[in-house]
């Protein structure tokens, strides 16, 4: 249970492609929670500095751009839609090059912040399940169930791999490792909110599943966590 709240949290945590966001998607709907995916809204701040031409070395340009910024995850009959500023970008921030930009941004603490206030605003009031990297450490460490949802960097370069070609991107399969090896390096190195385990998070390892099979595995997990804090 959250502290102060009758509400119940799922935060799911782990790398980059290990398919945290399409999976707690789809319990979010199988359980009755609602999902809110962190790392969109990273992607719409870096789709942001993208679009404005800000360079993403410069931290403080991009903290004040922050100010600027509505973020928003709404929900609608596909799943979360981000929205910026008004505009649907749901599509937008999933473009390859979004990426490195969402990683770059993550690493300043005043977007974190901003971002922080958000995250935590949506699980106040309702049953949330939270993906990220941070969520059950920072954003929601009171979340009464706790995952760590991890693969190896090659079976989730693979995984990308195939979805990015099969979306018509021309992609090298060695340059999308060398970039989720890059990614995984920064998430879990910098000072603030690094990728990280948390003790209590139950880790589901989805490397030789799968897609279905890393979906049972979650399922289960989720039910027997939710019997245990009912
Ligand atoms: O999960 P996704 O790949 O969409 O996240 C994009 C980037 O946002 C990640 O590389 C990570 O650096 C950052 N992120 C984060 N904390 C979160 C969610 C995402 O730092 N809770």
């Amino acid at each position: 249970m959250n502290s102060g709240t009758s509400h119940i949290s799922i935060a799911i945590d782990g790398p980059s492609g290990a398919g945290k966001s399409t999976m707690a998607d789809r319990l979010g709907r199988e359980f009755g929670f609602l999902h809110v995916d962190t790392g969109a809204m990273y992607r719409a701040v870096g789709l942001a500095v993208k679009r404005r031409g800000i360079d993403v070395k410069d931290r403080e340009a991009v903290e004040a751009l922050c100010g600027e910024l509505d973020i928003r995850a709404e929900l609608s009959e596909n799943g979360q839609r981000t929205v910026l500023n008004g505009e649907d970008v749901s599509k937008a921030i999933r473009e390859n090059s979004v990426s490195a930009y969402a990683s770059a941004v993550a690493a300043y603490p005043g977007v974190r912040a901003f971002l922080l206030e958000l995250q935590r605003e949506t699980a106040r009031t309702q049953n949330v399940i939270m993906d990220g990297r941070d969520i059950g450490t920072v954003v929601l460490p009171d979340a009464g169930i706790k995952i760590y949802l991890t693969a190896s960097a090659r079976s989730r370069a693979k995984r990308r791999f195939d979805e990015l070609r099969e979306r018509g991107e021309a992609v090298d399969e060695e340059e999308i490792l060398r970039e989720i090896e890059a990614r995984d390096r920064a998430d879990s190195t910098r000072e603030i909110a690094p990728l990280t385990r948390h003790p209590d998070a139950v880790l589901a390892d989805t490397s030789w599943l799968s897609f279905e099979e890393g979906y049972s595995l979650l399922r289960k997990i989720v039910a027997e966590e939710l019997d245990r804090v009912r």
